[in-house]
């Protein structure tokens, strides 16, 4: 085991942190903050404005109201000082907002971070540290030099970790260690994206997601991450290329029959309008690393016969239809369990003229799947479903010319083929037996 010399700016740290920790950030801390900063070797000087600011946070940390209180103290001058411990604030000062320890004499940064319902803070160091300047912020006020002593880290995941997708598949773009999320931007070909806040424990993480579908222009994307601190904007650029991947046809001969057409439009119509408002609504907020979220989808049956891919374009009459089918259809048996593709919340269970007894269900970043031609429904609007949980059964509601399920994966509006959210890559006529068992 290594073993630490005694290093006593170090000591004198540590002592006066135990001090602070026994005594509520006392005067000893605050007191001997040193107004200079030290960012990367680079000397910022406060202004005088950010000198008072500082002094009023500090006073409010002192202040009795907030009753301050620490259940764990560590011993920071032995070897095993300093990986983590947690300070209790009963009331006021940390509730639902992070607050930052500051070391700027060395690359070393203490994270305070609140929990929200907890009133829990956790101090977590990297590192090493070996000084006696303490500054508590909040991100917005101090936020761009906190961030500038951070490692930014910026990365582009698929179903297969690199850097290109294909038609209907789904790209992600994550951001770690984002202080202040109104200085972040992702950039796709120079516009910027929607991105969430990832709720993976660490409070500083964000996510944007790069949708595709049969329909998008395939070729290379420029993908830039901006962090637009004052101080020290940091950014990144990288790209993703979109393969294009071929799609099934499908040639129909029909009757004509033009009444029959009005009916299949003004259902189209009526399913758009629905899904139009579902999409709107609050989305679930999953909890947990993103890697987690990726791989957490199944197959919402045990087995059936695909009957139609993702991405299959209909000739009907020689034409081309403008519909395209944008999930899987699944053949079995009426009365078979449907359960959910993964954990979210349903938001909407109810009957459409196109699609029958219809089960939508948000999972989160803006993910949703949906469940067609259902027999009977066995959820409704608002319930918060685990993944595997039986929602419904298989039917042949709504237009359908046999008991099959109509199964889907989207990012909002924007169909997406559900196989590289299950296996990792499409779903398809020749593969599908190696996936899912074909019995009944
Ligand atoms: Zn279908």
């Amino acid at each position: 085991m290594k073993r630490k010399k005694y290093n006593y700016p170090k000591l004198l740290f540590a002592i006066v942190v135990t001090i602070a920790l026994v005594f509520g950030i006392p005067y000893a801390v605050i007191h001997s903050v040193s107004m200079e900063m030290k960012i990367d070797g680079k000397q910022f000087d406060l202004t005088e404005q950010t000198r008072e600011e500082l002094s009023a946070i500090f006073e409010q940390i002192d202040d009795p109201a907030y009753d301050n209180t620490f259940d764990k103290v560590y011993d920071l001058s032995s070897d095993d000082y300093i990986k983590q411990y947690t300070i209790k604030y009963k009331k006021g000062f940390a509730d639902q907002k992070i607050f930052r320890l500051y070391l700027p004499n060395e690359e070393n940064t203490l994270i305070v971070e609140s929990e929200k319902s907890g009133k829990v803070i956790k101090l977590i160091s990297d590192d090493n540290f070996r000084t006696t300047s303490i500054y508590f912020a909040t991100p917005e006020f101090f936020g761009q030099y906190i961030n500038a002593n951070d490692k930014i880290s910026f990365e582009l995941k698929t179903s297969h970790n690199n850097d290109s997708i294909e038609q209907g598949e789904v790209a992600y773009l994550i951001a770690k260690n984002i202080y202040v999320p109104s200085y972040l931007t992702f950039l796709v070909d120079d516009k910027p994206i929607k991105f969430h806040k990832l709720e993976d424990g660490t409070n500083s993480s964000y996510v944007a997601l790069i949708p595709s579908t049969y329909l998008s222009e395939t070729g290379k994307k420029n993908i830039k991450f901006l962090y637009n601190s004052e101080i020290a904007p940091q950014s990144d650029e990288t790209s993703l290329t979109i393969n294009p991947r071929t799609f099934s046809e499908q040639h129909l001969t029909i009757a004509e029959d033009a009444v029959k057409e009005k009916r299949t439009e003004d259902a189209r119509k009526e399913l758009k309008a629905e899904m139009a408002k579902v999409f709107n609504k609050e989305e679930y907020r999953f909890i947990g690393d993103i890697d987690d979220f990726i791989k957490n989808f199944e197959l919402p049956l045990e087995d059936g016969i695909l009957t139609t891919e993702y991405g299959v374009t209909r000739y009907v009459n020689n034409e081309l239809s403008p519909y395209t089918h944008t999930g899987l259809d699944i053949a079995c048996p009426e009365g078979t369990n449907v359960n959910t593709t993964a954990l979210g919340k349903v938001v909407f269970a109810g009957e459409l003229t196109l699609t029958g007894n219809t089960v939508v269900i948000s999972h989160g970043y803006g993910i949703y799947s949906s469940y067609y031609h259902l027999k009977s429904l066995f959820c409704k609007e608002g319930d918060e479903v685990l993944k595997g949980e039986m929602i419904g059964e298989v039917g042949t509601t709504g237009f359908s010319t046999g008991s099959h399920l109509h199964f889907e994966i989207s990012y909002k509006d924007k169909r997406l083929e559900a196989g590289y959210f299950i296996y990792g890559e499409p779903v398809t006529y020749q593969n599908y037996p190696e996936f899912f068992s074909t019995t009944n």
